[in-house]
């Protein structure tokens, strides 16, 4: 293969739309050019050659190693930033974990104080001056995955995924500064996923240069893109592969921040989901809940895990003889759920010691009306996919007309057909979505428990699935 000259890196940029007196990030990968006659200094003569004497390049220049020392740290970013951060008229900028080497008019103006932002990325650091400065930013064979810039898109948009960290540099007296950094992302992230979004919008050109795909943006434009396409979709930014552990995580954050609005506390059924822990924890994580229905047994081998994962118990579940189950429960301060199916199932799970609740389990809603007649019967477990399977419209026939609705205090998001089938929450004749409506309306403050009868944790996450869909749709 003929070596690449200064003269064809030129033409490439030039025909890419980069002009004299630009200002530009570029994001680089040597080896994606191919040969480069002069190594990676051709590709930087290049670019000022472009930029000219009124253009300002700048390049990322992150470094592995803390603390950050902007005048011996290497940048793992690629030869050709490592290369230009140690040119002459070159200037670095103090921040320990995103700082960016800038050469041209402004250049000290860019960098100042990008230690002193709020984070490593967003407004006052150089990215965001830049971009929305008029500058453009330029990807050199590397895609929309390594476009810094975009995560200035998820700290303005406040993504709820984001955390604090710790970062530490050495100032130019030597001493050693620690900061905190707020809203870093990551790990992964699927900015690649934004690419057709910038295509179709027109504020992207590609090109060629050698046999590097080269990207050129309008910094400004991409910035408010990105923005828009994260105010539709909170997780537009996050990869949808579930077995993509760090986007099912941050979408679960997601998730438990879209939960804070509402009254009512999700739960989860941890028998619905694995006898593993590990898979308990990633499943309910991933859908934003934080509180699961247990039995006793489940609790007793799982009940440091719970503590470290900070993960509540809404119910501990049980039969009509777990009376240990239930002092459990009640040790605990939880209720205790057990399944009746008639009358003197209610009055046997009255006996039980501390708060019992009855789960509505093979029996019309007569039976247990009919028992609620009696003095000191427990309180009520609704389960709609129950009172299907009995043939009876569990919103407009049960719920609606009154006294079980009186001693309701506890929810299954469960769903069936007339016939018995379990379905998904909202696709069966549980009347489900009319249920949890009409607790959102009146600020139900309890649990409602996401049931999910088959399927281990796939069967869960379509489930749940099932749920955000009905909630994102009232
Ligand atoms: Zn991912």
């Amino acid at each position: 293969m003929i070596s690449l000259t200064k003269k064809d890196i030129v033409r490439g940029l030039v025909s890419l739309g980069l002009e004299s007196g630009d200002k530009v990030l570029m994001h680089s990968s040597f080896v994606a050019l191919g040969k480069v006659e002069g190594g990676p200094n051709t590709v930087i003569d290049a670019l000022l050659e472009v930029l000219g004497e009124d253009g300002l390049l700048v390049m990322p220049t992150f470094s592995a190693g803390s603390p950050f020392n902007r005048k011996n740290a290497p940048t793992g970013l690629g030869v050709i930033p490592d290369a230009f951060w140690r040119l002459p008229g070159v200037v670095r900028s103090l921040h320990p974990s995103h700082s960016v080497a800038a050469m041209g008019p402004g250049a000290e103006d860019l960098i100042r104080d990008h230690e002193k932002a709020p984070t490593a990325y967003g407004e006052g650091t150089p990215y965001c001056k830049l971009a929305m400065g008029g500058g453009k930013v330029l990807l050199l064979g590397v895609d929309q995955d390594r476009n810094t810039t975009l995560h200035a898109a998820e700290a303005a948009a406040g993504a709820p995924y984001l955390k604090n960290i710790e970062g530490a540099y050495i100032d130019d007296n030597g001493d050693e500064v620690k900061i905190p950094i707020a809203a870093m992302a990551g790990p992964h992230r699927d900015f690649i996923g934004l690419d057709k979004l910038f295509r179709e919008k027109g504020i992207m050109r590609i090109g060629r240069i050698g046999r590097a795909a080269c990207r050129l943006m309008d910094g400004e434009a991409m910035l408010l893109a990105a923005i828009e396409a994260l105010q539709k979709d909170p997780a537009a930014v996050l990869c949808n592969n579930p077995a993509c552990w760090d986007c099912v995580r941050q979408r679960g954050q997601i998730k438990a921040a879209r939960l804070l609005d509402e009254c009512f506390t999700l739960a989860a059924v941890a028998g619905d989901i694995s006898e593993d822990w590990e898979d308990v924890h990633r499943a309910i994580l991933g859908e934003g809940i934080s509180a699961l229905e247990l039995t006793a047994e489940e609790y007793e081998r799982w009940s440091s895990d719970l503590t470290d994962a900070g993960i509540s118990i809404s119910a501990i579940r049980g039969g009509l003889k777990g009376n240990a189950a239930a002092k459990l429960a009640e040790s605990l301060g939880v209720p205790f759920i057990v399944p009746a199916s008639c009358e003197e199932d209610m009055a046997a799970a009255a006996k039980l010691p501390g708060r019992v609740i009855v789960e509505n389990t093979g029996a019309c809603s007569a039976v247990y009306k009919e028992a609620y007649n009696r003095d000191g019967m427990p309180e009520f477990a609704f389960n709609p996919a129950q009172f299907a399977a009995v043939g009876e419209k569990p919103f407009l026939r049960v719920f609606y007309r009154g006294t079980l609705r009186k001693h309701t205090v506890h929810f299954y998001l469960d769903d069936g057909l007339f016939n018995g089938t379990p379905t998904l929450p909202g696709q069966g004749n549980g009347e489900v979505k009319e249920i949890i409506s009409m607790l959102r309306c009146r600020g139900y403050n309890g649990a409602i428990t996401l049931r999910a009868r088959s399927g281990g944790t796939a069967g869960f996450r379509e489930a749940a699935l099932a749920f955000w869909y009905l909630l994102d749709n009232m």
